[in-house]
């Protein structure tokens, strides 16, 4: 069975429902905060002198994110890393029945689920920050204009916040310089790691039992940044760049096979396989055995397009999520819940019109802590 890392993305969902959970949270408690005697003439007074309570419920919050991610990112990690073991016991099997042991792969784990904890603990100081200067901003903003009547105040307050909700905790710059905000980047990174255990783990399997080639697969909903490896033979590790190599039949004693390859695994993955939501996979390549794979059927009527339309529909219902967190009254609260119905309802009608499978974990309604 050959690896992808898009066999353990899925896992991604626990962790990013609990930074999902964490953001709304957040916005709810500074929302909530402030809105609270917005027409009294003392609320500026009264808003400054209680921003310490924020700051204990924001630093409640960091906590409890941060005593369940440790354990959701571990539990899923491993659960990764299995599924890559998993997949090349399975192939190796078929070549060499007998594969025995499944070295537990305890360590690798450990060293992926802890440098996947840092990279996520890294955004935790950033949603106090957030919050204390959200709130501090409001206050700022709703007293400075002058004769401010209680109408406008809440008009300037409202503003303010749906402009925070709409963003979330941002400021998250990932290696290609994009930007995310704290629930996106939370997902991506742990989609990221959770690819890479996978393929790690397969790489590992493949490295203990001596085999030296792997073929990359012809993937449905094709992305072009994989299009130049599509169906290339790579080295599981070593040199990079195009070649020949001569190697032992995979079958027949002292048969020498001449086979092409296009480059190495860990070349062929900084220049872009195996990049986030790729649906590319690589298999064992045995000289003189394995076929040149023929181009995969889709597994749906969707194209690449539609997935990345389905991405966008997701995001839209999480981004309304936040508004409806963030208003200061509840005919605000009621519309933005009306809008995060309507793209739920859009999703529905793509998956049934293309057959995608529908990621609900990434669109789920969490209800804040
Ligand atoms: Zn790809």
């Amino acid at each position: 069975m050959p690896v992808s890392p898009d066999m353990a993305e899925d896992l991604a969902g626990a962790v990013a429902a609990l930074y999902e959970q964490a953001e709304l949270a957040l916005i709810e408690k500074v929302t909530r905060a402030l809105a609270a005697g917005l027409d009294s003439p003392l609320w500026t007074d009264l808003k400054l002198q209680s921003i310490g309570h924020l700051r204990t419920a924001i630093e409640d919050i960091i906590a409890a994110l941060q005593a369940d991610a440790a354990g959701a990112i571990h539990t899923v990690v491993a659960e990764a890393y299995n599924r890559g073991t998993t997949a090349a016991v399975v192939e190796l099997g078929a070549v060499a029945p007998a594969v025995a042991t499944i070295p537990a792969g305890t360590r690798a784990v450990d060293r992926l689920a802890s440098a996947l904890v840092q990279e996520t603990g890294a955004t935790h100081g950033r949603i106090l920050r957030t919050g204390l200067d959200v709130y501090r901003q409001v206050i700022a903003d709703a007293t400075s204009a002058p004769l401010l009547g209680a109408t406008t105040r809440r008009e300037a307050a409202g503003r303010a916040l749906a402009k925070f909700a709409d963003r979330g905790v941002t400021g998250f710059i990932d290696r290609s310089g994009r930007a995310w905000n704290l629930t996106s980047y939370a997902e991506m990174a742990t989609r990221s790691a959770l690819g890479r255990a996978a393929v790690q783990a397969h790489t590992d399997q493949l490295a203990a039992h001596g085999v030296d080639l792997v073929i990359v697969s012809d993937a449905p909903e094709e992305c072009p940044r994989c299009k130049p490896w599509e169906g290339k033979v790579l080295r599981r590790e070593g040199a990079s760049g195009p070649g020949t190599v001569e190697v032992e039949h995979a079958t027949e004693d002292e048969q020498m096979v001449r086979v092409r390859v296009a480059g190495s695994l860990p070349e062929a993955r900084a220049a872009g396989l195996f990049h986030p939501n790729c649906r590319h996979s690589v298999a064992i390549y045995l000289p003189g055995v394995t076929q040149p794979p023929a181009p995969k059927k889709d597994r749906s009527r969707a194209t690449y397009e539609q997935s990345q339309q389905q991405r966008y529909l997701e995001r839209q219902i999480r981004a309304w999520k936040r508004r409806a967190a963030g208003s200061v009254d509840d005919s605000a609260r009621t519309r933005a819940n009306a809008r995060v119905r309507e793209y739920q309802g859009r999703v529905r009608e793509l998956v049934a019109e293309t057959g995608l499978p529908r990621k609900s974990h990434r669109e789920q309604v969490s209800a804040a802590r």
